[in-house]
């Protein structure tokens, strides 16, 4: 059964399994004791998507599940609105940044609306800004959720699923 991906080495996509070698668990608890936590988080993150070739025998970090075009605009969406909300969160602890703005800006009638109606603009501004964000996280998991189950029916997604024997089944139960 083919992955989803290729080796970057030998171009080939249908065995990968995980890296033999267990020197890196030790780095990991070396680090932990000298370096602190952060490090040994970061190294460990960094070293558990390694899978190995089976052909070239060349380690790599295994690429993520593609995300779909929904879940890439959700989160252009999510972003948009948590880097307006914290500038506008900047701008009212620092009155100056709306106070350089001109006052001919262009939109006074605008702000004598919101200035005349606080609250119609609370309960509606909020509650959709909150709905969008929900709408777009939701739709990126179901999306992705979709995709990759349908990936997971055609590809291999796990290092040592290829067709070959697995390596835990033994002899055992032959009595
Ligand atoms: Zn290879």
């Amino acid at each position: 059964m083919a992955y989803y991906f290729k080796c970057p080495n030998c171009g080939r996509n249908d065995d990968f399994v995980l890296p033999k070698d267990d020197s890196q668990t030790g780095l990991g608890c070396l680090l932990l004791i000298t370096g602190g936590f952060l490090p040994a988080v970061l190294y460990s993150s960094a070293m558990a998507h390694r899978i190995q070739c089976g052909h070239c025998g060349y380690l790599f970090r295994q690429p993520a599940l593609p995300r779909t075009a929904v879940s890439a605009l959700a989160t252009w969406i999510v972003a948009i609105v948590i880097v307006f909300s914290l500038f506008s969160a900047i701008a009212v602890f620092n009155p100056g940044i709306g106070r350089a703005i001109p006052d001919d800006w262009g939109g006074a009638g605008l702000e004598r609306v919101v200035a005349e109606h606080p609250r119609t603009m609370v309960i509606t501004v909020v509650p959709m800004l909150a709905l969008i964000v929900i709408v777009a996280l939701v739709a990126s998991a179901v999306s992705n959720y979709r995709v990759h189950k349908r990936l997971r029916k055609h590809f291999a997604v796990e290092p040592g699923t290829p067709g070959g024997e697995p390596e835990h089944e033994t002899a055992d139960n032959a009595g």
